[in-house]
């Protein structure tokens, strides 16, 4: 027998799961069954696709046996099985990046909650939350040799020889203190339906049952075996014999979480083309939403026969936090990845399914509205990254993303905003690049709430990447505010004596420039502003300073430093009485203080405070 050591991962892993993660060590069986189940599907797959194992008998079933004396727990499957290098990679490392991702996350105070380990699939090792010790014992399809794996989760693992005289796994756990209450078949019965009772596997237990013996007036114990789970692909039942508890507990299956869900849309294809959809919207978005190696939440079988669950081509990539399954009649049951990624049939159910969920979303939104707030909490963003890249359904997004603006408290829609605009009002505005209050702050608004005016706020640090690529909502125009050029909704304003005050100003206008130098673009007469003396702008094509901060803090270098142009407004005390001014001290200060006050409007922070705190007292100091 050889002693070898846990990756590293595995140790802190298995420090977290013993020490912390302990509200509901129930769900170590879960964990196991569902691994069972996994080993299953893997040997029916094979079975069906490969020639080399064709002859291999395929019975599948998980066995459940109780020992309350000894307080022992088996759960053995007729699965893959696993020879001895798979024992060694497969549980004494972490292969998954994720899992690792989210150790080096959980710090002390992180949510200490058993729902993460089955998102982040460190399920084996929960079953140590129970067990001191545990011997898995395996034969691999296709060989004939077994092999004994034994840890006590601490000093790492053993692995020797053993016997199994048929292909699958068996997992024995020597319960400990805290696992000594699943030594109970009522509670194991229990705890199988909650989380396992559809997967499509039967699952039966062994355990001494005590029954009443009329003729002896007292209870016997005898040896039974019962199967526990429904086994069936409840997917494939039609919605009317399914209730409510069905759904969600498929749900919770499925996906690992203990919550239920927000909303499922069942769907049912018979035509050309054959298939299930059940799709599940967590309460809650999935932890990993924003990391490059998300989980898949889809599960694709062909024929019940699950196939795989980490395919990115089952849905976009915006609807990565949608969890379910898909079940097609007419894909090849040894579809590969490479296959998916250009099949027709996939093509087609992936299509219908975005076009499904959108739209039972957006009937939820008009039906629910409450409800449907819940989920934008939640998946505003994803929706928001879906208009970069789903150019098909792109109106239906712009209808179901929710918007922060000028005119409303909390959430409000493009439908809504367009049914306010004033009457004559072309296009519809929004102001992009930084926090909601330097937003509403912006002096760029001034002009659009002097014509009441409704504009939104985006706030959101992708919304500048994703709306400059959206110019219209049906047949309206949508415009940010922060952009240099003029809207026909605002001619008159804009247009009224422009030439007149910019020749007015034009003496000061040439002063600032002198003395803004290249700071600046140029220096012009305002049409935007109404209560502000100045602003900056920048010209259309370039990115705002938010964005440019934001490209840079990516990684990204070379970013241009566009130059800003600066705004002033000639109807401003301030402009008007520099425009009297003929010492040029005080102008020069003018100008500075009227460009650094604009950059702060925008929330760039100075470059030389000391400077502009200078300027400030020497303006204070004539004005006191
Ligand atoms: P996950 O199921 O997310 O991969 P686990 O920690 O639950 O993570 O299991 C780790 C790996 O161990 C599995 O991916 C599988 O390869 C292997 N494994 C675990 N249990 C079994 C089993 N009963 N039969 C075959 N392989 C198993
Ligand atoms: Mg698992």
């Amino acid at each position: 027998m050889s002693k070898r050591e846990f990756q590293t991962e595995v140790n802190q892993l298995l420090q977290l799961i013993i020490h912390s993660l302990y509200s509901h060590p129930e769900i170590f069986l879960r964990e196991l069954i569902s691994n069972s189940s996994d080993a299953l599907d893997k040997l029916r797959h094979l079975t069906l696709t490969d020639d080399a194992y064709k002859t291999v008998p395929f019975e599948p079933r998980i066995d459940l046996e109780l020992d309350e004396e000894a307080k022992t727990l088996t759960i053995a499957d007729s699965g893959i099985g696993m020879n001895e290098e798979d024992l060694v990679s497969h549980l004494g490392t972490i292969a998954r990046s994720g899992t690792k991702n989210f150790l080096s996350q959980l710090s002390g105070d992180a949510r200490k909650d058993s729902n993460l380990i089955g998102q982040f699939g460190v399920g084996f090792y929960s079953a140590f939350m129970v067990a001191d010790k545990i011997e898995v014992v395996s034969r691999k399809a296709g060989e004939d040799k077994a092999w004994r794996w034994i840890s006590d989760g601490q000093s790492g693992f053993d692995i020797e020889p053993a016997e199994r005289s048929t292909v699958g796994t068996t997992i024995l756990l020597h319960l400990n203190e805290e696992g000594k209450q699943y030594a109970n078949s009522w509670r194991l019965q229990e705890i199988v339906k909650k989380y396992s009772n559809h997967i499509a596997f039967p699952i039966f237990l062994t355990y001494d049952k005590s029954e009443w013996n009329a003729e002896e007036k007292k209870s016997i114990k005898t040896r039974t075996t019962e199967q526990v789970n429904a086994a069936s692909a409840l997917w494939r039942r039609s919605k009317s014999e399914l209730n409510d508890e069905d759904y969600k507990e498929l749900y919770k299956s499925i996906s690992g979480d203990s919550q239920d869900p927000l909303f499922w849309f069942h769907t049912k294809a018979e035509g050309s083309l054959e298939y299930t959809t059940l799709f599940y919207i967590p309460a809650k978005a999935p932890l990993d939403l924003y990391q490059a190696d998300y989980r898949v939440g889809v599960k694709l079988y062909v024929k019940r026969v699950f196939i795989m669950d980490d395919a990115k081509e089952l849905l976009p990539q915006y609807l990565r936090f949608v969890r379910g399954i898909i079940d097609s009649e007419d894909l090849p049951l040894n579809v590969s990845r490479e296959i998916l990624q250009q099949n027709r049939v996939l093509t087609s159910i992936r299509t219908a399914s975005v076009k499904k969920i959108l739209s039972e979303l957006k009937s939820i939104a008009t039906n629910k509205p409450d409800e449907y707030l819940k989920f934008i909490g939640e998946y505003n963003r994803p929706l928001k990254e879906g208009l970069y890249g789903d150019y098909a359904n792109r109106e239906t997004l712009l209808d179901l993303i929710r918007f922060k603006s000028t005119k409303v408290d909390g959430l409000t829609s493009l439908a809504e905003v367009m049914s306010r605009m004033k009457e004559g009002q072309k296009s519809i505005y929004y102001i992009t690049g930084g926090s909601e209050s330097l937003l509403r702050t912006s002096p760029l608004l001034e002009i659009y709430r002097k014509k009441d005016f409704e504009v939104l706020i985006l706030e959101d640090e992708i919304d500048e990447i994703v709306f400059a690529g959206v110019d219209k909502y049906g047949e309206i125009d949508l415009k940010a505010v922060n952009k240099a050029s003029t809207s026909e909704d605002l001619k008159e304003e804009t247009e009224t004596g422009k030439e007149e005050k910019a020749e007015s100003l034009k003496p000061l206008l040439d002063k600032l420039k002198a003395t803004l130098g290249d700071r600046v673009k140029d220096v012009r007469a305002s049409v935007r502003l109404a209560d502000s003396p100045s602003c900056i702008v920048f010209d259309e094509s370039e990115p705002s300073l938010q964005m440019q901060q934001m490209l840079r803090a990516m990684g990204q270098k070379d970013v241009p430093a566009p130059v800003p142009t600066l705004e002033v407004n000639p109807d401003h005390e301030i402009v008007k009485k520099l425009l009297a001014r003929t010492d040029d001290a005080i102008t020069q200060d003018a100008a500075w203080l009227l460009f650094d006050q604009a950059l702060l409007m925008e929330g760039v922070p100075l470059k030389d405070p000391a400077t502009f705190v200078q300027r400030l007292n020497r303006m204070l100091s004539l004005s006191v």
